[in-house]
């Protein structure tokens, strides 16, 4: 039997009526966006200036605003070039591996970089970023939501102050978008990342919002599309499943957040109940729907996925599962070594159920009764 998916922040599968909308940009419609001079090649620009009208719609943005990329790894990395050696750059310590990384490069090529750490909750909060600002301060980037912890920031707060002292705001969507609302004329934001794989739409097609006047800078050159920012013949089936994920998204995703929003509460009440010394990482309120994110004492989260064959689960960021040692983010909210080694993220998205997390309890709790003798022994 197939394992029931709990891993939905490393990437959700691909909605049947995205991969419908796709299919004849593959075969039928696949003339090249860039080649105007004949008819082929008009019609794909065609779709690919509707995808880019849906796409703004749902943020509230206008169509020149958002440029297509390859995901959000690609859009983050475009975004945080705009920096330049003798400026400060402001970011967190949870951020996602694709902001993270290229913030340490631009230490090492002569860029100062302020890493904020979180309260207990995963929060970063406006007050901390203003006590960061520095004169020569030239962007901050937070995220809108953590990916494994599912905090949810206040960015709006943020984007405002940042708008104040004339600095660029910066944030990775890629969690949020689509799980909670989203408007770019309240929102300050100079420049925000996306994915379409994270709202059951397809892999290797994000976009980049960048504000009108706001100059980010190409990290590829070449033939110049999408208006010199990301050269590269763009993903026409892509970007139509893009849009399409999120156009869905728009009329499903409120009742989405309540019913999921019930399961989870209902599952963390659960485990905390049922299962010993356990704890959950991460806020009840301001949390993704779809999130929860347990430690369990005395367990290795590893031999625990491998005994919960039934469910697929992860134990934080699928880019850093790899990695192996315990969670950057969970160990910047001060949680221990130990416990940061015993802890699961469950990710919860439109096919899950109330009746499996019944199932999930059980098997959780009897699995990690057997592996907390075995290690007593
Ligand atoms: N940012 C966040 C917060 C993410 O969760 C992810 C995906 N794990 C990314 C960026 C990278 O997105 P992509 O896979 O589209 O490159």
């Amino acid at each position: 039997m197939e394992p029931i998916y709990l891993d939905h922040h490393a990437t959700t599968p691909c909605d049947p009526r995205v991969v419908d909308a796709m299919l004849p940009y593959f075969t039928d419609i696949f003339g090249n966006p860039a080649s105007l001079t004949n008819q082929h090649g008009r019609r794909a620009a065609n779709a690919l200036e509707d995808a880019r009208i849906t796409v703004a719609r749902f943020f509230r943005a206008q169509p020149n605003e958002i440029y297509f990329t390859a995901g959000a790894t690609e859009s983050n990395n475009i975004a945080l070039s705009i920096v330049e050696p003798g400026e400060h750059f402001v970011t967190s310590l949870i951020e996602h591996k694709s902001i993270i990384a290229p913030a340490e490069r631009m230490q090492r090529n002569g860029i100062e970089v302020t890493f904020l750490t979180p309260d207990r909750e995963g929060f970063l909060s406006a007050e901390a970023v203003r006590g960061a600002l520095r004169p020569n301060t030239r962007l901050v980037s937070i995220e809108a939501a953590n990916g494994e912890i599912g905090t949810i920031q206040p960015i709006e707060e943020i984007a405002k102050l940042c708008r104040e002292r004339g600095v660029l705001f910066h944030s990775d969507m890629t969690q949020a978008a689509g799980k909670i609302a989203i408007d770019f004329t309240t929102i300050a934001a100079d420049m925000a990342s996306l994915s379409a794989h994270k709202v059951y739409g397809p892999k290797g097609i994000g976009a980049l919002y960048v504000r009108r006047g706001v100059r980010a800078r190409p990290l590829v050159l070449g033939g110049g599309q999408e208006r010199g920012l990301r050269s590269g013949t763009v993903n026409v089936p892509g970007a139509v499943g893009l849009s399409i994920a999120l156009q869905l998204r728009s009329e499903e995703m409120h009742a989405e957040v309540t019913r999921l929003t019930g399961i989870r509460n209902e599952l963390w009440d659960r485990l905390i109940v049922e299962i010993p010394s356990v704890s959950v990482n991460g806020p009840r309120a301001l949390r993704l729907p779809g999130n929860l994110n347990v430690s369990f004492a005395s367990i290795e989260a590893d031999s625990l996925m491998v005994a919960m064959r039934r469910f697929s689960l992860s134990s934080g960021s699928a880019c850093s599962s790899g990695e192996r040692g315990p969670s950057r983010v969970l160990q910047a909210l001060g949680v221990s070594e130990a416990m940061a080694m015993g802890s699961v993220r469950i990710g919860l998205g439109k096919s899950n159920t109330a009746e499996q997390m019944t199932m999930l309890v059980d098997d959780l709790r009897r699995v990690v009764a057997k592996l907390r003798e075995i290690s007593a022994a």
